[in-house]
């Protein structure tokens, strides 16, 4: 007997499974992409470790590099959130308002069905494909049989294609397996953590805490894990081994509960830093669903390794991006307080992942040749998956599945039959939608601005105020600068002795090959070498004389180091140009990790021209190269224009912007209600007609960095962006505007 109804069946052309970022991207991508598509999730909230739930902050590659932040529909999501959300992006603070953006994404995209509360235990393989998943949906005491012709496993524990019968695998790599350099020499199967979150609140009034009896007592110090902000947290409360992620998780849950309490009884009743300021404080929500880090790693047609992230992962079959740190912690976790929680043997904070592409090839496995996987569960070595497993680089990469789910689909192929071309398809149809791929740029021969010439009503000269901060050059330090086609004749550096006699600074020129490049600093050289005094007590612009005409244009670090000095920060960040320092033995972006990047104040002569109107058309929609960025002059304020003109009438019947939100702001310090200033809130599109201008778009109270606009055709032989107004800065900022005839919405 059972109170569940006989099974229901219903079918569809993409099931994706699992309701995290990385499912949510995929099933999005795909339903707007026009596909029917079934997302089944087995919480009744979606966002997996981001949800309410568990209240993990989604992370990604710009925590570490600026600029590197992931764009597309996780990013839209996270702006989404961040505009109307009350509460900071932190551990423990979570709440429903990011809940709500989710499901309205969801509920937004008609072609697409959801399944909340819906456990899919069983995968139905026939000829050797995927046929259908099966499962029980608790609240409505339900059993559901859902086909399709392609799947998505994003379940993070690879629970669908672990049920098909795919390879994969759990632990460590040995080093003779792969030949990874941080790989230990004998492997291990033990994997990180599950973990448990909490959130206290301020009563405004005393709040005892007695602890149950089975909570853990920590009545000395808790070395190595920070708990001075107590609002929420503590990603470092983890346990794993010796259990089995999967297997044990009530157990664990369990113990990480005692974990969670005797943490929060150490705050309140013995940690003499916290006991009083925590006075007030109460524990507002704990965590009942463990966070998971790791389980299953298929074992696709492509294992991601540290090689390929060494190597810039410069794939043919290029889908998405990495750049998160090869993290990996210690196996005790909370078992052995006394020891850091972050594992020492990878030495990571001594390596830099520079943000590298990540292979179709990665997503799939011809064991199954119908099934792509998103998330965590995806085909990469651990080392790799190290750095793959933050929320934003795997909410790209679930987009990436989603819109390779469209192509398959409209060719009535799987994702391993797809042929070279149709790949190349597949990357510009991430591109148009804001996917980064490092190395690739618009192609798109549907684009009639690849054909127009760009003009603006200003251009921004490079450059910024200095405010009151700096960065000491007892360290070595570079502010990456554009030069022009004019060369280098003089560059000029606020500076501020705190020396009592002056001072000599060496300044150096490294000729950098893009704005992450690093390892240009690490190697050492230099394309030009000069010096300058700084004399005592001064704070002032200092010149420095190159009267190179001849260097050739591209960018460049200046770099400058003399002890006494202070070389002042801007008081914005300058668009494109991150700074560096040298510290621990290695060239940091500074100042330092968790996105509150600064640039130092600098001015280059000639003005290199790095913001002209032209930049909008480079294809690229983030800094690399070269800006990529139209700026209007400052100076001149809204309304500020970009035109393109053709040599003939096009006919035009929409437009995609992207506009700036700032790529070196991360979603953590992005503060409650918060809109980039940058953003352009209120534009309209123009086209030129007989007697003057007609408006064929207006927009009002824009925040989204992404933007498409339709309306009839027309034919023209000019079209303009006239911004009226953004959401804070007195300039326009435009990374890409892009021109179909049709209209392009799927
Ligand atoms: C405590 C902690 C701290 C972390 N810190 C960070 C951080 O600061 N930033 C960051 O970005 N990442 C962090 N991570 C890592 C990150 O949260 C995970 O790697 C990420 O959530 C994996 O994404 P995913 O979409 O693959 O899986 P998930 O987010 O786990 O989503 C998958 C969803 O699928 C559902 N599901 C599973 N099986 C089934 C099934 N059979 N049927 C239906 N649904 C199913 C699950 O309930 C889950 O909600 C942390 C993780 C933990 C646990």
């Amino acid at each position: 007997m059972s109170t569940f109804l006989a099974e229901r069946h219903d079918g569809f052309d993409l099931v994706v499974v699992g309701g995290g970022l990385a499912g949510l991207g995929a099933a999005l991508a795909a339903a707007r992409g026009g596909v029917r598509t079934a997302l089944v999730h087995n919480r009744p909230v979606l966002g997996g470790c981001s949800s309410s739930e568990i209240r993990v902050p989604p992370a990604g590659a710009g925590y570490h590099t600026p600029f590197a932040m992931e764009t597309g529909i996780v990013y839209e999501l996270v702006l989404a959130d961040r505009a109307r959300n009350h509460d900071p992006v932190e551990g423990g603070l979570a709440n429903s308002v990011w809940d709500l953006t989710l499901y309205e994404a969801v509920r937004a995209e008609p072609n697409l069905s959801l399944f909340l509360d819906t456990q899919i235990t069983e995968a139905e393989v026939a000829g050797g494909r995927l046929v259908a998943v099966s499962g029980c949906q608790a609240g409505s005491e339900t059993r559901w049989r859902l086909a399709g012709r392609l799947f998505v496993d994003a379940t993070g524990d690879g629970a669908v294609g672990a049920a098909a019968g795919l390879p994969f695998r759990i632990g460590q790599e040995a080093q003779g397996e792969y030949g990874e350099r941080f790989a230990p020499a004998a492997g291990w199967s033990h994997t990180l953590g599950n973990s448990l979150h909490f959130r206290a609140r301020d009563t405004g009034r005393p709040a005892p805490f007695a602890p149950p009896s089975w909570a853990a007592r920590f009545e000395s110090c808790l070395p190595h894990r920070p708990h001075r902000q107590f609002a929420g947290g503590y990603w470092w409360i983890e346990l794993g081994w010796p259990r089995d992620t999967v297997r044990d998780n009530e157990l664990l849950r369990d113990e990480l509960l005692a974990q969670v309490l005797g943490v929060w009884d150490h705050i309140k009743n013995h940690c003499p830093d916290t006991r009083e300021a925590a006075r007030n404080w109460a524990l507002d929500w704990v965590g009942m669903v463990p966070g998971r880090r790791e389980s299953r790693r298929f074992v696709g047609a492509h294992v991601l390794t540290q090689e390929d992230i060494d190597a810039g992962g410069r794939f043919a079959d290029t889908v998405g991006f990495g750049g998160w740190e090869i993290d990996d912690h210690t196996k005790e976790g909370m078992r052995e307080v006394a020891k850091k929680p972050s594992f020492e043997g990878v030495n990571h904070w001594l390596y830099f992942v520079r943000p590298f592409g990540v292979p179709l090839r990665s997503l799939y496995s011809p064991a199954v040749p119908n099934l792509l996987f998103a998330g965590r569960c995806l085909s990469a070595s651990r080392l790799a998956f190290n750095s793959l497993r933050v929320m934003l680089t795997l909410g790209a990469l679930g987009q990436a599945a989603g819109e390779t789910a469209v192509l398959c689909l409209r060719d009535g192929t799987v994702p391993g039959e797809l042929p070279p071309a149709r790949i190349r398809d597949l990357q510009q149809r991430l591109l148009e939608r804001d996917v980064f791929l490092p190395g690739f740029r618009n192609q798109d021969p549907a684009d009639l601005a690849r054909e127009a010439v760009a003009t603006a009503s200003s251009e921004a000269p490079f450059g910024g105020e200095p405010d009151a901060s700096g960065g000491s050059l007892a360290a070595p330090s570079a502010q990456l600068i554009p030069v022009g086609p004019g060369g280098l004749i003089r560059t000029r550096m606020f500076l501020e002795s705190r020396a009592t006699e002056s001072r000599t600074v060496m300044v150096r020129l490294v000729a950098a090959a893009e704005v992450w490049d690093l390892p240009a600093l690490e190697a050492g050289g230099s394309a030009a070498e000069s010096e300058c005094r700084i004399e005592a007590g001064t704070a002032d612009w200092v010149d420095v004389v190159w009267d190179r005409p001849d260097l050739p244009a591209g960018l460049y670090w200046l770099c400058l180091a003399g002890e006494g000095v202070v070389w002042r920060h801007t008081a914005a960040m300058t668009p494109g140009c991150p700074a560096a320092r040298f510290a621990n033995g290695r060239w940091w972006f500074h100042p330092g990790p968790f996105g509150l990047w600064r640039t130092f104040a600098a001015t280059v002569f000639p003005d290199p021209r790095a913001y002209g109107a032209e930049q909008a058309l480079t294809g690229v929609t983030r800094p690399g190269t070269s800006m990529n960025l139209w700026r209007s002059a400052p100076a001149l304020g809204l309304p500020a224009s970009i035109e393109l003109a053709w040599d003939g009438e096009r006919e035009v019947a929409g437009v995609q912007v992207v506009f700036d939100t700032d790529l070196s702001r991360v979603n953590r310090v992005m503060p409650p209600f918060f809109r980039a200033p940058e953003c352009v809130r209120d534009y309209r599109i123009e086209v030129w007609a007989e007697n003057g201008w007609r408006t064929v778009w207006t927009e009002r109270g824009n925040y989204q960095r992404r933007r498409v606009h339709a309306w009839s055709p027309v034919r023209t032989p000019r079209l303009r962006l006239v911004a009226e107004a953004t959401n804070g800065i007195p300039e326009a900022r435009l990374y890409e505007i892009r021109v179909y005839a049709v209209s392009q919405q799927n």
